[in-house]
């Protein structure tokens, strides 16, 4: 018997009808002529508030959920998920810009990452905003700007974890890294915060990004509460706030599958009990980012030729890798494959066609889909990449060739 080959995930979360992809309630088509021009990217609101409630179903209550805006900073999308969580964590005083323009309290945002800026820890701390830190230099620092701006600094500590999140396409802890503080040298720290006139915070466990195995996620927090119990009796104060990360995926490639939530939250719900013994008052946060939003956003543009070359087909669109580098497998993939794509005016028409998606750059990297089975497409058709809406237009080379940038839409 022959292994059947494997498939895109079902992209049931946009409806069909007569043949066409519907996007926040309009017909692809339609919506093309809304937006006035392709390439467009599409976000719909309604995809976006069905990932928030599917956390909400199956993670315990006392977990608070915030957006990780790097995934998606478009500020009507940013606006739109100020009433969905409970709070915002940031890469950049850009980022922080949108995050306070939404009126999310500063209370509950949170600023990460390597190489902040004198003046991004200045705008932080003025701001209320919580800085994790992730080295000790940049505690130092901190201490500068807080000085210079005349307030106390809120900081936490941002932990390298002496474990990896396994099966993860980003890891992002453990082992020799960029990010926060080795946990092994985090007690030193601690120690040295203790006389400093500094709101301590608590800490900030980010092991790694787009995990599809709910097993590998329930092992990464089941240490992650270790480590940070164990850390947390080296506190200089109590532990206000413990954000130990997310990486919760989602299906791009042929093969896999959408990530089940249920038997992470039963995992915590088992763990928290121990956790409120020791934390009884802490703020406990999960940060997502694509799980969120990347669902919910469609990638458009428009055939603009059909070309044949040496017995294949080429279908030339008006959008490509300057737009959409992930799509075209430049964002961190080993080995390139393809996002699921569609003709989004023909979806009912059965997918015959062996044929290549190709941008509009003069580079072979500007691919779309690989020698993908799609309906017989025409210049003026609509092709559509899923999975679109993180990691998107703010990930991608937009300067690339000079070509117009693409329209972006909240739906
Ligand atoms: C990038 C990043 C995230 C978001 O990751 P997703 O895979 O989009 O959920 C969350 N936290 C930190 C610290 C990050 O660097």
């Amino acid at each position: 018997m022959n292994k059947p080959r494997p498939v895109h995930a079902s992209m049931s979360q946009f409806p069909v009808v007569d043949n066409q992809i519907q996007v926040g309630g309009m017909s692809i088509t339609q919506l093309a002529n809304r937006v006035g021009k392709t390439p467009f990217y599409a976000y719909d609101r309604q995809v976006i508030q069905a990932q928030i409630d599917n956390f909400r179903r199956h993670i315990p209550e006392s977990i608070h959920l915030h957006y990780a805006i790097k995934a998606n900073p478009m500020p009507a999308l940013v606006n739109f998920l100020r009433q969905g969580v409970d709070g915002f964590d940031l890469a950049s005083a850009g980022e922080m810009q949108v995050a306070l323009d939404s009126g999310m309290p500063a209370a509950m945002i949170s600023f990460a990452g390597p190489g902040k800026r004198h003046e991004e820890l200045a705008s932080a701390i003025a701001a209320g905003v919580t800085i994790n830190l992730e080295s000790e230099a940049e505690l130092q620092r901190a201490l500068l700007a807080a000085e210079q701006v005349g307030q106390r600094a809120k900081l936490a500590l941002r932990v390298n974890p002496d474990f990896e999140l396994k099966a993860s396409g980003m890891k992002m802890g453990g082992g020799p890294k960029p990010f926060g503080i080795d946990a092994e040298e985090v007690p030193r720290v601690l120690q040295q915060m203790k006389g400093l006139d500094i709101d301590f915070m608590g800490f900030h466990i980010f092991s790694g990004s787009q995990n599809l195995s709910a097993e590998s996620i329930i092992e990464a927090h089941n240490k992650t509460f270790d480590l940070a119990l164990r850390l947390g009796e080296h506190a200089p104060g109590e532990v206000l706030k413990l954000n130990i990360g997310g990486g919760f995926g989602i299906p791009y490639f042929p093969g896999e599958k959408r990530l089940d939530l249920r038997p992470i939250g039963d995992n915590l719900a088992a763990l928290l009990p121990d956790v409120r013994r020791q934390l009884p008052n802490t703020r406990i946060i999960i940060e997502l980012g694509r799980y969120l939003v990347g669902e919910a956003g469609v990638y458009v543009s428009r055939v603009i030729e059909r070309k044949r070359s040496r017995g294949h087909t080429f279908l030339i669109t008006d959008g490509g890798l300057h737009h959409h580098l992930a799509a075209s497998g430049n964002f961190g993939q080993v080995i390139r494959k393809n996002y699921p794509v569609v003709v989004a005016n023909r979806v009912s028409t059965p997918a015959l066609e062996e044929c290549s998606v190709v941008g509009p750059l003069c580079t072979p990297l500007d691919i779309l889909a690989d020698k993908m089975n799609l309906a017989e497409a025409e210049a003026g058709d609509l092709i559509l990449v899923y999975q679109s809406g993180a990691y998107g237009l703010s990930a991608s080379p937009l300067n690339f060739l000079s070509h117009p940038a693409p329209a972006e839409v909240l739906v």
